[in-house]
């Protein structure tokens, strides 16, 4: 799987380094912190933030439309 830095996301062209659609948890951490937000499409991420900024590092998928 190659990084997602800096890219956007592939189910909806959200661009990874912008505001997070929704944010669903916080961790704080002594170096930054982990987030869990919820793409525009529906896909949860794993974000890390640190020092350099913030980087998706998981990404799921969407959520399906309708059914
Ligand atoms: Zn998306």
């Amino acid at each position: 799987m190659p990084s997602t830095t800096g890219l956007v996301c592939p189910h909806c062209g959200w661009p990874d380094g912008a505001e997070p659609f929704q944010v669903l948890s916080a961790h704080p951490t002594g170096a930054g912190g982990t987030l869990w937000t919820r793409c525009a499409c529906g896909s949860l991420q794993a974000r890390v933030v640190d020092g350099h900024g913030t980087r998706v590092v998981s990404r799921g998928r969407p959520t399906p439309a309708g059914c």
